[in-house]
């Protein structure tokens, strides 16, 4: 599953340069033009990464940063400011407040790309990486490309994404509601069988006769990728 990032910024121009880029790079992207926002689309679907603008009407960015910060479930989430030249304090109060990174305007599509994977990658190495392992699966995320122990695995988009997200939390149980909200999104109405019947697939493609099935299922509860299964 694509990393979704929340661009927090009022100024629609570069709103919307940022938007069309990180699409274009394969994140999923919400636009907020300001805090309040900001703030209501950050607990409706929690984002991978913030890209938060300091100066913003309503609620301030270095608010916006301290309440997200408040927030058990945005505690961790990465957030990289955007400053305007000469914002010097800011930054300083933006680090302090819990930003984990800055970026200074005006700056180039590559120099924010670069910043976004170096962040993800330090804080949740399975977004970023081009690979992903799981004892003896490997998945490609550039080629689409999985196999299992050598052999190569043809899964459906739905069960690739599915395995993809699997893979970015090994060993966490997820329910069937937040396996749909991460996998088909939040936006989209499915019932929460149709997760068995693609967990059902996945592990028809992943498993062959004698193989150890990865996917547990734990009742009542959801499922899990687990080493120690089957
Ligand atoms: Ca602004």
């Amino acid at each position: 599953m694509n990393p979704y990032i929340l661009v927090v910024e009022d100024e629609d121009a570069l709103a919307t340069l940022l938007q069309y880029n990180l699409d274009k790079e394969g994140y999923q992207v919400a636009v907020a033009t300001d805090g309040e926002e900001a703030l209501v689309l950050a607990s409706e679907r929690q984002p991978d990464l913030v890209l938060l603008d300091w100066m913003l009407p309503k609620v301030s960015g270095i608010e916006v940063c301290r309440r997200l910060r408040a927030r058990p479930e945005t505690r961790n989430v990465p957030i990289l400011m955007l400053t305007a030249r000469g914002e010097e304090s800011d930054r300083v109060r933006g680090l302090d407040t819990g930003a984990d990174d800055y970026i200074i305007k005006p700056f180039s599509m590559t120099e924010l790309s670069a910043r976004i994977r170096a962040v993800l990658r330090r804080i949740r190495p399975g977004l970023a990486e081009d690979r992903l392992e799981f004892v003896d699966i490997v998945m490609d995320r550039v080629s689409h490309r999985v196999r299992r122990a050598g052999r190569e695995v043809h899964l459906g988009p739905t069960e690739f994404r599915l395995l993809d997200y699997l893979m970015q939390h090994p060993g966490r149980v997820f329910s069937r509601e937040q396996l749909l909200d991460a996998v088909w999104g939040s936006d989209v109405y499915v019932e929460a069988r149709t997760v068995d019947v693609h967990i059902g697939r996945l592990r028809k493609a992943l498993n062959l006769d004698s193989e150890m099935d990865p996917i547990r299922t734990v009742r009542s509860a959801g499922y899990s990728l687990d080493s120690e299964a089957a």
